[in-house]
């Protein structure tokens, strides 16, 4: 370790984003060996629609795809919304802690890489109101695609703005959730090609990344391919 890194690691240790231990300062994926060997991944068989866990002798696309035919061409999720993974997306709401991007990012490029890497043309995120801006000062899901877009030397375009005061997603049933999904997120005036990685923090049941993945492609998008860090387990 260089003499600067050496001091700094001291003055500004760096912390593992899932179980807050001190990691190397070279550690630049901000996950200590722990926790990248014990965090809930999604492993084995996953739909090949959006990548959520299926049973051994499911069919390939599980049956909210089937059911709801999302727009989007393929999700990648690394992790399970649970425990560590729950706590540190929630200091990042609540905190900026922007070594959690990192961590995130690393994680989310990582699945990428697993399932084959596709091509994508830009990266863009789910949008949060102006209230909720206001009130938090940053908005997670840009700050991931920000961190995603740098790793895969992409520009981050905003595409799209939400409509204040429709009730909250996590709120709903499966049918609300759709119908609020189409009253809640609008295009921005842009006008777009190629294939999107469109970012959200974390996956519940595909409404909102669908219905916004529909408006991607409205716009002139080829093809939108979406990335959470996590899903909840409320599918
Ligand atoms: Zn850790
Ligand atoms: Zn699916």
């Amino acid at each position: 370790m260089k003499i600067f890194e050496k001091i700094l690691s001291v003055v500004l240790p760096h912390k593992c984003t899932f179980c807050r231990k001190a990691i190397e300062y070279t550690n630049n994926t901000f996950i200590c060996k722990s926790c990248a060997d014990t965090l809930p991944f999604i492993k084995g068989r996953k739909c090949i629609k959006c990548g959520i866990p299926i049973d051994d002798n499911a069919m390939p696309v599980c049956s909210v795809c089937r059911r709801y035919k999302h727009s989007f061409t393929q999700g990648f999720i690394p992790l399970v919304y649970k425990d560590s993974v729950r706590k540190s997306l929630l200091s990042l709401k609540f905190y900026k802690r922007k070594s959690a991007c990192r961590a995130f990012s690393y994680l989310i490029l990582n699945r990428i890489i697993e399932e084959g890497f596709p091509t994508f043309d830009f990266v863009t995120y789910i949008p949060v109101s102006k209230e909720r801006l206001k009130e938090r000062g940053f908005n997670q899901a840009e700050l991931i695609a920000k961190m995603c877009a740098e790793h895969l030397n992409l520009p981050v375009i905003p595409t799209l703005y939400r409509v204040d005061d429709t009730p909250r997603q996590s709120k709903l049933s499966m049918r609300l959730r759709r119908q609020n999904a189409k009253k809640s997120f609008m295009p921005l005036d842009v006008k777009l090609n190629g294939s999107a990685l469109l970012i959200d923090d974390v996956y519940t049941t595909g409404s909102t990344l669908s219905h916004t993945s529909n408006l991607l492609l409205k716009l002139g998008c080829s093809k939108v391919y979406i990335a959470a860090v996590a899903i909840s387990s409320k599918n």
